[in-house]
């Protein structure tokens, strides 16, 4: 067998030399290979480390030291890595190796400034990200400080957090090697990172996200970087979100980096043009058609030239933010409560009780409230993840953090007692835990989602998608779903920080008439041709008090019961006219695909009133898409009555029609547990209202949470249900299930 040099340089390597090159190495030189721009480098081989340290004999000290070492006594932990760390630091380099780096370096030019990282044997493995565990060195400048640093990236093997991690993940110590690249430096003016495809609903849409200076204060997560949505397939950048950078890492002076203040004017402008987002999105896909699979890049530009640094399968993602933390914590759960929006993210906790509050918000910071209203939006939008005392998986907090697409965690009880002002915690919105301090989580099932995506599935069951927020509109059509099957429009009302009747006792109806067409129209634009189902308002009399005009807002026992859904809008017509208005304004110009869902409807009556009122309104009733939630059992008992009365569809709102079955408010966190989507009395109406629209040829859909919940989709698709619509986190794994349950019916049925 050939033996492998000390050094091998970037272009002689590809990914089946990752046990001489580690992970990054072989990922560079596989990168290398198919002409992505990486900037040039050679690769410290891991048989260049295995010689050193059995040719200095340390490799049986060091073994033995680590055999059996209990991982959980972290003070034991952490004198064995600090003893086998100075084994290694004391251990001078063999001539032989040291030489081959000295001259690989001068070949790079003179005193060229490298990053020296280090490229562990088990690294950036598809099914373990070992990311960050061992150590990276930038700014090194000078033979003696390069080979200084590549003995300490040798030494960082034997870092605590790494022998935690390789005893965790089930590695042997004694096999895991170490290669170390040596890179030139690239002095970025911009950097970060990127997914080749969306990271949590794996659509053809790649997110990058970048800020000032070296890309380290992206990846450690120090600045929120701007985020950029890129849709391939109309190969738009289709979201933006531009941040505040407040910091910047630069090289400083000969070793090692600074942390500078970035100047006003750049903190608040774009790092990156639509060019360049273009640009970078094809590397990325380059990247992922390369390996099969979704592509975490770390990228960087100077003046027009792009460079990529790194490239992975997605393994971790972290909230939405993207970033890996890397940290010491003692991981004590400090809070459970339910997982209502997906992601994780770490950050400094924000006591929120009003509105005021949300000055002392910076971005990424957590949101700790009781219960989130919607005058709390513009705070919501910048946290990196939503903890509340109150709720459930519908009540606000979690609507709009799954539109937001950031993690929550709600109905914890105590929140607000329990964390302070300015702690650091970590939210896992999966499982809606909170961890004290910052702790390196992995989001479990997102790369089987992501990987799942990448052929696109085809479904007889519609799939459609829940919207409430305009800015969300571009995230719910990335996920590809068929259409919208409920478009809540109170949230872009009660955004509008006024109630409807603020607007018309004012004289202001124009105003409120333009905001909602505004958003209706870009939720509109994001689905061309597909149905798109606006609700008419449904806001509980609780959600308007906090407004401006909300102080008239009648006070009621249980506002669920209430002054809501289609009953308020049939007493308080002018509201209703209003929001027709803004119908007609739209179908007017084109949108035939809108149709209207009337909420909480409860007697057929209600259904005719709505429609007659339409039709003295100017609208061609008999020409456009009319339909109902069920929420109330009478509506699910009453099916036939509505279908005799002309609606075009019924939606399951499952939401209040768990409530409204079960008298359980779907709010009150004292009764959550009773709260049953699955409970026999709640499916036997689902089920008898299917059938019946069945037999009436009418579309049947479910828009609550228990569209979200796959064991739920298959049960309605095996009763007959025609579509199903639901949060934009949950759209892939719903098309799954139903391409799945459809297939096992087929078959089932070739085999009867
Ligand atoms: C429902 O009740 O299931 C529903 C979708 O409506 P909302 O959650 O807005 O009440
Ligand atoms: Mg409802």
């Amino acid at each position: 067998m050939t033996k492998v040099p000390n050094i091998l340089w970037l272009a002689e390597i590809r990914k089946d030399d990752l046990p001489s090159v580690g992970g990054k190495g072989a990922s560079l030189g596989e990168m290398t290979s198919v002409g992505l721009p990486v900037p040039n480098a050679f690769v410290v081989t891991a048989q260049a480390f295995r010689r050193y340290i059995e040719d200095a004999k340390i490799d049986t000290e060091i073994f033995s030291l680590l055999s059996g070492l209990d991982v959980e006594n972290s003070d034991l932990l952490e004198k064995t890595a600090a003893d086998v760390k100075g084994i290694v630091m004391k251990t001078p380099v063999p001539d032989g190796i040291r030489e081959d780096i000295i001259c690989s370096y001068m070949t790079m030019g003179d005193d060229v400034v490298v990053a020296v990282r280090s490229s562990a044997t088990a690294e950036d493995l598809p099914d373990a990200s070992f990311a960050g565990q061992q150590d990276t060195y930038l700014n090194i400048k000078g033979v003696d400080a390069l080979v200084e640093a590549v003995q300490m990236c040798w030494a960082s093997l034997y870092g605590a957090r790494a022998i935690y991690y390789r005893a965790k993940q089930g590695f042997d110590d004694s096999i895991v090697d170490i290669a170390v690249v040596v890179q030139i430096l690239i002095r970025s003016e911009k950097a970060g990172v990127l997914f080749s495809s969306h990271p949590v609903t794996g659509e053809p849409t790649s997110i990058v996200e970048g800020s000032w200076g070296l890309g380290e204060a992206v990846v450690s997560g120090m600045v929120s970087p701007d985020n950029y949505v890129y849709d391939q397939r109309s190969r738009r950048v289709v979201d933006r979100y531009i941040a505040t950078k407040k910091v910047e890492i630069l090289p400083d002076g000969e070793h090692g980096t600074k942390e500078v203040s970035v100047s006003p004017e750049r903190q608040e402008a774009p790092v990156l043009s639509d060019d360049e987002i273009a640009a970078l999105a094809k590397f990325g896909k380059v990247s992922e058609l390369h390996y099969g699979v979704p592509q975490d890049v770390e990228w960087s530009i100077v003046g027009d030239t792009i460079y990529v640094l790194q490239s992975r399968p997605i393994t971790t993602i972290v909230g939405n933010t993207g970033v890996v933390q890397e940290m010491e914590s003692t991981g004590d759960i400090l809070l459970e409560g339910q997982g209502a929006s997906p992601g994780i993210a770490t950050g400094r906790v924000v006591i929120v009780t009003t509105v005021k509050d949300l000055g002392r918000i910076n971005d990424g910071d957590i949101m700790v409230a009781k219960m989130t209203n919607p005058d709390m939006v513009p705070g919501m939008r910048k946290v990196s993840a939503i903890i509340t005392d109150e709720g459930g998986m519908t009540c606000h907090a979690a609507i709009v953090s799954r539109e937001l697409g950031t993690p929550a965690v709600v109905g914890t009880k105590n929140a607000t007692h329990v964390l302070k002002e300015g702690d650091i915690v970590t939210v896992d919105g999966e499982k809606g835990i909170v961890f004290e301090g910052a702790v390196a989580l992995a989001q479990e099932d997102a790369p089987a989602v992501a990987v799942a995506a990448a052929a696109p599935i085809i479904t007889a069951t519609s799939v459609k998608v829940n919207v409430s927020l305009a800015e969300a509109a571009a995230r719910a059509a990335a996920t590809g779903a068929d259409g919208v099957g409920l478009l809540r429009i109170e949230h872009m009302i009660l955004g509008l920080g006024k109630t409807p009747g603020w607007y018309i006792r004012n004289d202001k109806e124009e105003d409120f008439i333009t905001e909602l067409y505004d958003g209706i129209k870009v939720v509109l634009d994001a689905f061309p041709g597909k149905p798109v189902w606006v609700r008419t308002l449904d806001a509980p009399t609780d959600e308007f008090r906090n407004m401006e005009g909300g102080e008239d807002e009648p006070e009621e026992h249980n506002p669920m019961l209430g002054w809501r859904g289609i009953r308020r809008d049939l007493q308080q017509t002018e509201q209703f006219r209003l929001q027709v208005e803004v119908f007609k304004r739209l179908w007017s110009q084109g949108y035939s695909n809108m149709g209207l869902m009337f909420p909480l409807v409860g007697h057929p009556d209600e259904f005719i009133q709505a429609k007659q009122m339409l039709a003295g309104w100017g609208v061609d009733v008999e020409n456009t898409t009319l339909g109902i939630m069920v929420e109330i059992p009478s509506s699910a008992l009453m099916i036939d009555e509505f279908i005799a009365a002309g609606i075009n569809f019924a939606s399951f709102g499952t939401n209040d029609l768990i409530q409204y079955t079960l008298a359980i408010d779907r709010n009150n966190q004292n009764v959550a547990d009773m709260y049953f989507p699955k409970h026999p009395a709640v499916l036997k109406l689902i089920k008898y209202a299917i059938e019946r629209c069945r037999e009436g040829g009418v579309e049947c859909s479910i828009c609550g949470q228990a569209g979200s919940d796959p064991e739920m989709v298959e049960w309605l698709i095996k009763t007959g249900i025609s579509s199903v619509s639901s949060n934009i986190d949950a759209v892939q794994k719903i098309r799954v299930t139903a391409a799945r349950t459809e297939q096992r019916m087929i078959l089932d049925m070739a085999r009867r």
